[in-house]
């Protein structure tokens, strides 16, 4: 068998899988001519690896055809009609297949059609679990959010909410102050650091306020 991938196909949570889409003969087999997620019939059927998943086996992709992709790549699901064969995709043996159309039919769960081939289908625990990661994948990440709730990024304004005691530096930044392109601090949610009176000092997200 050969492997068709880099093996530094890293998946990035919250963001489809971009990089080579080359198939492998295992693969272009299992698909036997066909999108494994619309069911149209392609010659130029390429691999998708399944989020959380890694394109590094097959048994992590579905095989899927240039205009799915484009759905997927592009997060539009607005053709619903487009994704009908779901309804028995859901039912395939191949995990990866089951699993992608149980993803698909949630984006797609407006749809009558698709709400109940949702409630018919059949998950064993680990195909669940797989169909949930990126869900959770994405609730793990750590979001920092200023007093009033309004997400922060590196590089943003702030303005101080509080008098801020700096330790240190021996004074007090008033309220008001202006903390100019601030960096999140990765591993908590609730610091952020920023440059006062030329001191690079912790400030804690529940004292400051986005500034626009
Ligand atoms: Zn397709």
């Amino acid at each position: 068998m050969t492997n068709f991938f880099s093996g530094n196909t890293h998946f990035l949570p919250g963001i489809f899988y971009l990089g080579p889409m080359s198939i492998s003969n295992t693969l272009k087999e299992r698909a036997a001519g066909a999108c494994e997620i619309c069911g149209a019939a392609s010659d130029s059927l390429q691999a998708f690896a399944v989020p959380t998943r890694s394109a590094d086996s097959d048994e992590h992709c579905v095989a899927i055809c240039e205009v799915c992709l484009q759905f997927l790549q592009q997060k539009n699901y607005a053709d619903a009609n487009h994704f009908r064969n779901l309804v028995g995709a859901i039912w395939s043996e191949v995990p990866a297949v089951k699993v992608m159309a149980y993803k698909l039919l949630n984006q797609l769960s407006k749809e009558s059609w698709a709400a109940e081939a949702l409630d018919a289908a059949y998950l064993d625990e680990s195909e669940m679990l797989w169909a949930q990661s990126e869900d959770a994948a994405e609730a793990d990440r750590i979001i920092h959010k200023d007093a009033y709730g309004v997400v922060l990024e590196a590089g943003d304004t702030v303005l101080l909410t509080e008098n801020l005691n700096v330790k240190g530096a021996n004074f007090i930044a008033p309220k008001g102050t202006k903390v100019p392109k601030i960096r999140l601090v990765p591993d908590n949610a609730e610091q952020i650091e920023g440059k006062i009176e030329g001191s690079t000092i912790v400030i804690l997200t529940k004292f400051v306020r986005k500034s626009n």
